[in-house]
């Protein structure tokens, strides 16, 4: 055999070799990286999971039988869940991830000066929201709101003590949900992910991914605007969820402790940025209570970004979150 010959021969040799580890690793990849998504209903809301990573079927069942566990405690509408039977004692000794939640409640509460309350259950359910809407009497509202407050609220270790008020965990329910499916993705050592419970999303793992946020006056599908981020929560809370309209005005879920009537400010909604599901989820709800400035302090002081929308459509973007967000709908201004 000549030069030539040789050199085609171990041409050939390679070749093959390359074909193998190519058949090979999409193989190995299609094994390990495999992806699974599902839709389904839980905790009030319409949750989607989007899993790539070896054990990505499993994971999505885990992750459905989790968060059945964590609606089964934190529902204020079951009477056997741990919320009701806090609600029904005015209190008692907490698991220890429970007093993890309540002492964040407190914290949010504390930080945002009364602005998010989470003892006002009694008072969303006089308004009815997303079942029988209705605009209570005054006089009803105010002896409700002088029962309740997070003031009223002790926690010494894992001993919880309700001085007044219906404990409702609405507004951060979502957010620790994000926060118990990243341990079992952690877990899994899946990959990436892309994990949503209503108005809050978990991005799992480092390939930056775009979340959309969505048209205040348009239907759940569309946005007007989208924050490019990798491995975190973005949670936002809006004045279009849980409305409704009599007498030609509109009314909606978030509450202001102050007055006991639907928050009415410049906004419509509050998205925020946070390492952290739970506070992502209590911090969009807190800050919308709280106006742009106020808002944009106190997401500040938890180290979270933020991006405000208003009526008017002007966008508000804290420092950190301005980089990542792009407007694709023309008639909202970033200020
Ligand atoms: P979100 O959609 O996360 O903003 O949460 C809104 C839910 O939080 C409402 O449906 C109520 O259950 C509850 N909520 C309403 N107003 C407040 C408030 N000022 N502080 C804490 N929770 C609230
Ligand atoms: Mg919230």
């Amino acid at each position: 055999m000549g030069g030539d010959g040789v050199l085609k021969k171990i041409g050939a040799i390679f070749a093959a070799v390359a074909a193998v580890a190519i058949v090979a690793f999409f193989v190995w990849d299609g094994v390990f990286n495999k992806t699974a998504s599902k839709e389904f209903f839980a905790m009030d809301t319409v949750i989607s999971v989007k899993i790539t990573g070896k054990d990505a079927d499993k994971c999505v069942a885990e992750i459905e039988k989790c968060v059945a566990e964590l609606d089964s405690i934190l529902t204020r509408h079951k009477t056997t869940s741990e919320i009701s039977i806090i609600n029904k004692n005015s209190g008692g000794n907490l698991s220890d991830k429970t007093a993890e939640y309540f002492r964040l409640l407190l914290d949010v509460s504390k930080k945002s000066g009364g602005a998010f309350d989470f003892t006002l259950g009694a008072v969303s359910d006089l308004w009815g929201f997303g079942k029988n809407p209705v605009v209570p009497e005054v006089a009803e509202i105010q002896k409700l709101l002088s029962e309740c407050g997070y003031n009223k609220v002790t926690l010494s270790g894992n001993e919880l003590t309700v001085g007044g008020g219906i404990i409702d965990f609405g507004a951060v329910g979502k957010g620790i949900a994000l926060d118990e499916i990243r341990s079992i993705l952690e877990n899994a050592k899946v990959k990436e992910a892309v994990i949503s419970v209503g108005g809050s999303v978990l991005l799992y793992g480092e390939k930056e991914a775009s979340v959309g946020i969505r048209d205040p006056y348009g239907n759940a599908g569309r946005s007007i605007a989208t924050l490019s981020l990798a491995d975190t929560c973005i949670s936002t809370s809006g004045s279009y969820e849980r409305c409704f309209e009599e007498n030609g005005k509109t009314y909606h879920h978030i509450i202001d402790p102050k007055t006991g009537f639907p928050v009415e400010n410049e906004l419509i909604s509050v998205t925020v940025i946070s390492q952290n599901g739970a506070i992502s989820d209590a911090l969009s709800t807190a800050c919308f209570v709280l106006g742009v400035e106020k808002g944009a302090a106190l997401a500040k002081e938890f180290g979270c970004e933020a991006v405000f929308i208003t009526k008017d459509k002007r966008v508000y973007a804290t420092d950190g979150a301005a980089p990542k967000l792009e407007i694709t709908d023309t008639s909202y201004t970033l200020i």
